[in-house]
């Protein structure tokens, strides 16, 4: 969906499609570089990440395996509420793997901290993290992520996986959301 199809909900472009199009590419090109010749498992958190996930694995010229996991840390609203819930877990054993967490965004941190750590703790041989976007005015917590998109203000968005109340994953682009959407 382009940016005339939604209007004035939209109040600027932040990200277009050219520019995702060329940083995923890069950011396959490094994956691909770093985990040269060792097992790699992606975890996709859905649902924010499944645009990431799957133009992100398409541009990589390696085998890979991809699990997903479904956690909730926000309401309907656009605040972390920092209360991590698993609603969906990993369908595989994850013991001496090397995972990349693919995420669409870090906002205050809360919820990769924690998933980090978890999955630390099942004995995974390395996790990192790999976001679309970082806002770091936001965190709350440091959060270590190997591969960044794009740095962004703090302002709420949507597109490219990113929603609100469930709408707007399927913009080519990403943009803030208007205040009167939401205020
Ligand atoms: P956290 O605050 O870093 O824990 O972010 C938790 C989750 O909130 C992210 O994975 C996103 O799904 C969602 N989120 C954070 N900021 C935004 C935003 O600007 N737009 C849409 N979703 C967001
Ligand atoms: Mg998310």
């Amino acid at each position: 969906m382009d940016l005339a199809a939604v209007g004035t909900d939209v109040e600027r472009v932040i990200v277009t499609e050219v520019q995702l199009r060329e940083k995923v590419a890069e950011l396959a090109a490094r994956v691909d570089a770093d985990y040269k010749d060792r097992d790699l498992l992606l975890v996709g958190v859905l649902k924010g990440a499944i645009m990431a996930m799957a133009d992100l694995t398409r541009a990589m010229q390696r085998h890979i395996e991809m699990d997903w996991m479904a956690v909730s840390s926000y309401g309907s609203g656009t605040k972390s509420s920092g209360v991590v819930r698993i609603l969906k877990d990993l369908d595989r054993d994850i013991t001496g793997r090397n995972i990349l967490i693919v995420e669409d965004i870090v906002d205050s941190g809360l919820t990769l901290s924690w998933l980090r750590a978890n999955l630390m703790s099942r004995g995974a041989a390395s996790v990192e993290i790999l976001a679309i976007l970082r806002k770091p005015e936001a965190a709350k917590v440091e959060v270590d992520c190997k591969y960044v998109g794009f740095d962004i203000p703090k302002d709420f968005v949507v597109g490219y996986g990113l929603d609100f109340n469930e709408k707007y994953r399927n913009l080519s682009f990403i943009g803030v959301l208007a205040k009167h959407m939401y205020s």
